[in-house]
């Protein structure tokens, strides 16, 4: 019932050709098949605008009478504009069809330091952004960041919103609904959904930093044909977020992927989770600006990109301390690599910035430790980095319309 080239789903909304014909599907009603095809053809035109009717059929194989029904329901419905005519050989004139960029949505970042509010369109293009201090107080935290979705909700005249997408710095558990673990953020508790729904009057995604960027890496990189895939967010703290098998990993509670807290040294350094020796304690942002201080130097009011500048500006010391930092993150990869043996590890984090001062450490540290018979995954600075957990917040709020 099901042909094309990729036959298996996911459920991160990865578009593939597959497409369903009523006559031959058992058991799913015509309404259940009418659906997937439109959410097929709509990845098709998100993936491959400007494209025609024609090309669209050839490409998913629907018959040409099925495209013209989807895409006038998709016209209709303000997801598809119709763009200029080609030109092609033997006189056919089509027209190409886009996704229309007057949907948008509104994605935040919550970091622990600092939260950014942006306005992306449908293509994940994004158009404005805000950023405001992230205060301790969760109940202010949030009335501050309801006004500045307001504020950027009244900016949108005319455009259609399709909703909010929040990357945390934590995990959340999407069966409570509750951020229940975030050690580099005070917050305890909080229920961020429904006061958002409530003022806003939008629908709200929340995800997992990590998760958001793994959907990013999806959705706008085209990542999909690694279907093992892990990010490994580095800021003030690691989080890792995990493609296995096409799925995203959530485990119980939602707290699958916390390998910033599994112990490297049981008597290292305490970290924010209560335990010591953390990984994330050894390779994290913070942990780069402690070995400059440990060195000796003066690193007050010092931030992990300002560490970098001193070190592309010839201070050792700063290059010391970011090289150290580099042997722990390859270090703490080989328990990802042996146990999640993925294709791909991806790196999110101001680190990428200077990649080169990164990427051969870890390569080696890994490298050092393959398990006979395993294979070392190919590891990339992420796309756009700055955009990562923001794009991840797009495409949390696209999946639902897009996913098959
Ligand atoms: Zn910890």
């Amino acid at each position: 019932m099901i042909r094309g080239e990729t036959g298996g789903r996911n459920r991160l909304g990865v578009p593939s050709n597959a497409v369903m014909e009523p006559k031959r599907t058992q058991g799913a009603s015509s309404e259940v098949v009418r659906d997937i095809n439109r959410r097929i053809v709509l990845n098709l035109i998100r993936t491959r605008q400007p494209i025609s009717r024609a090309d669209l059929a050839r490409v998913s194989g629907l018959q040409r009478s099925t495209i013209s029904l989807i895409v006038e329901q998709l016209i209709q419905e303000n997801w598809v504009l119709e763009g200029p005519t080609g030109r092609l050989p033997r006189g056919r004139r089509p027209t190409f069809l886009r996704l229309n960029d007057e949907r948008v949505i509104i994605g935040v970042d919550i970091r622990p330091v600092q939260t950014t509010v942006a306005i992306a369109d449908a293509n994940g293009k994004f158009i404005s952004q805000e950023a405001m201090v992230t205060l301790p107080d969760p109940k202010i935290a949030l009335q501050n960041l309801i006004d500045c979705i307001l504020r950027m909700k009244k900016s949108c005249r005319g455009k259609m919103i399709e909703g909010i997408g929040i990357s945390l710095p934590g995990r959340f558990d999407h069966t409570s609904d509750r951020l229940v673990f975030a050690p580099n953020l005070a917050w305890r508790d909080v229920d961020l959904r429904n006061p958002i729904v409530k003022e806003t009057g939008l629908e709200v995604e929340l995800e997992n930093a990590a998760n958001a960027c793994v959907l990013a890496a999806v959705w706008f990189d085209r990542m999909e044909e690694g279907r093992n895939l892990v990010v490994v967010t580095v800021s003030e703290g690691i989080g890792t977020g995990i493609l296995a098998n096409s799925q995203l990993v959530r485990g119980l509670n939602g707290m699958a992927g916390e390998f910033g807290h599994v112990p490297l040294d049981a008597k290292g350094p305490v970290c924010g989770c209560g335990s010591r020796g953390c990984w994330e304690v050894f390779a994290s942002n913070r942990a780069a600006l402690r070995y400059y201080l440990e060195e000796g130097s003066d690193s007050s009011g010092l931030s992990f990109p300002d560490l970098l500048s001193r070190a592309e500006q010839g201070d050792t010391r700063a290059a010391k301390a970011l090289e150290t930092m580099a042997h722990y993150l390859g270090r703490g990869m080989r328990m990802i690599v042996a146990g999640l043996a993925p294709e791909r590890i991806v790196v999110v984090g101001d680190l990428t910035r200077s990649w080169h001062r990164f990427g051969s450490v870890i390569e080696a540290e890994v490298q050092a430790q393959v398990l006979p018979g395993g294979c070392a995954p190919r590891l990339v600075p992420a796309y756009e980095d700055g955009m990562a957990r923001l794009r991840g917040t797009v495409a949390l709020v696209l999946q639902k319309h897009f996913s098959a």
